[in-house]
């Protein structure tokens, strides 16, 4: 199937053309010929799928009849909900790309950025608005906005909406816009609240399910990796070391959590930049831009900040902690592996995340193997500090008492092993020993103790310390890694 088969109008199909779209996605494929009749939709879909233009594409198609080069106020016609700002931006950013040779107005409006700025936009009427519930209801109370012409609603990522707590928010939003209204909900879960919403604010709708949603995207190869919590960073740079990565998204459950994993990074000389929400907007933006460009190869980020990142290549995303919800571990997953790429996910695992492991098991349908990274054995630090520096909850008044970043993890002050040892003690106390290949990309020297970073745009590579003491990265190690057992 091609696109041209759908009887997209010109200058949208230009669009597609220039944006090196060729063929049509699974979901585009099911979705566009219905949406293009006005049905009503509930996606299934997972993120990765193309499920943007899914619903970009129709929604343009629909409004090429507004097409033209007119200065005058427009009323809203398409308005698409996004859970987070990131997501928002995203949409915005595809639905530009794919409207390029059309007139259209569009602008996306979300929290964390000034209002007044939004507002003057708004006031020049726009035919798209992707926004976020708090943001819109805000613009929506001070009547910057209208809705009585609106002809279709998107709702993205419902499920994460709803987790998110604007289910209400969402309610009063559609309360205002025309019952005669295309609405298309797009969620990757199908809970019992999701069915109720659709009920309520949908007719008759299509259902379109790409793959089995419960499944995790064919092409991303999956690990769990079984570390003492107390390992997890240790484990985390190993991983680095060993791996062949082009950029990676490292998640912590808390914010606290990867703030701390970056300024560790930060402290071994890998370049790092965490996401989270209680950065604000502005800085979430330069990270996420910094990311892309390929500023910093390692993103370090929370669940609710991940949404809607859309980067091409990222090639791992790795879990340092295992997610207690199933559904965000494939959220997680679906960060890598996008579009026909292929990805790797690897999960750490600590004793009391098993239960986790077993909950996603459950969600779909497989067994997993939890095994141990090959080469890779924690030796439990003897100093308390030590073992705090590893943690990424936040730690407790007393028990964290005069602790300070600047403490070093536990294998750094061990003594060497003795010679001879047998396995990874003794390559984590003589890495002088291991002679760094000349593809190395994540190559350090023992130098890089200090803040310093020589990272170059995209290049993992570093210099060895005088007299060849430089860390090995091996791009091989990957092929002796065993895979997970499904
Ligand atoms: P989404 O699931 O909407 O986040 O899209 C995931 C990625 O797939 C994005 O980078 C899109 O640009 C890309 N994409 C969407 N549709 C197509 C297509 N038909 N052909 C190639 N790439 C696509």
């Amino acid at each position: 199937m091609t696109f041209s088969s759908f009887g997209l109008t010109d200058r949208l199909m230009q669009g597609i053309a220039a944006t090196n779209y060729t063929t049509p996605t699974q979901i585009q494929q099911s979705a566009i010929p219905l949406a293009i009749t006005g049905t009503d939709i509930i996606g299934c879909a997972q993120t990765g799928t193309g499920k943007t233009a899914a619903f970009v594409i129709p929604i343009l198609h629909r409004l090429a009849e507004y097409d033209v080069a007119q200065g005058g106020f427009r009323p809203v016609r398409a308005l698409i909900l996004s859970p987070t700002r990131e997501l928002a931006q995203q949409i915005e950013d595809t639905t530009r790309t794919l409207a390029r040779f059309m007139r259209l107005r569009m602008c996306a409006i979300y929290g964390g950025v000034n209002m007044d700025a939004q507002t003057k936009q708004l006031k020049h009427g726009m035919d798209i608005v992707i926004a976020t519930p708090g943001r819109l209801l805000d613009h929506m109370n001070r009547r910057s906005l209208d809705f009585s012409k609106l002809e279709v609603l998107v709702l993205d990522e419902a499920d994460r909406m709803l987790d998110m707590g604007f289910i209400h928010d969402v309610k009063k939003i559609v309360g205002q816009t025309p019952p005669q209204r295309q609405t298309m909900l797009f969620s990757a879960t199908m809970s019992p609240e999701i069915r109720t919403l659709t009920k309520q604010i949908q007719r008759t709708p299509e259902i379109i399910e790409v793959g089995e949603r419960r499944k995790p995207a064919e092409n991303v190869t999956q690990y769990f990796y079984s570390v003492p919590q107390a390992g997890k960073m240790d484990l985390l740079l190993h991983v680095l070391e060993k791996e062949t990565m082009e950029s990676v998204i490292v998640f912590s459950r808390t914010k606290y959590g990867a703030d701390k994993i970056s300024s560790r990074l930060e402290r071994k000389g890998l370049k790092s930049v965490a996401i989270h929400s209680n950065r604000s907007q502005n800085q979430r933006q330069r990270a996420l831009a910094g990311f892309k460009q390929g500023h910093f190869n390692i993103l370090v980020a929370t669940d609710v900040a991940a949404r809607g990142i859309d980067v091409d290549n990222i090639s791992h995303v790795i879990n340092f902690d295992t997610p207690p919800a199933a559904e965000d571990y494939i959220h997680r997953i679906g960060r890598t592996g996008r579009a026909d790429a292929t990805g790797d996910a690897l999960t750490f695992v600590a004793r009391d995340e098993e239960q986790h492991v077993r909950k996603i098991e459950r969600h779909i349908g497989k067994r997993l193997n939890v095994q141990r990274y090959p080469g890779f054995e924690f030796v439990k630090p003897e100093t308390s500090e030590a073992y705090d520096d590893a943690s990424t909850e936040r730690p407790s008044q007393s028990r964290f008492r005069g602790h300070r970043e600047g403490h070093q993890t536990s294998y750094h002050r061990q003594a060497p092993a003795p010679s001879g040892a047998s396995g990874d003690g003794e390559k984590r106390f003589d890495r002088s020993s291991r002679s760094a290949p000349s593809n190395s990309r994540y190559g350090k020297s023992e130098s890089s103790e200090s803040r310093e970073s020589s990272y170059g745009k995209r290049d993992f590579k570093r210099s060895s310390a005088p007299g060849g003491e430089g860390k090995n990265y091996s791009r091989f190690a990957k092929k002796s890694r065993s895979q997970s057992s499904w």
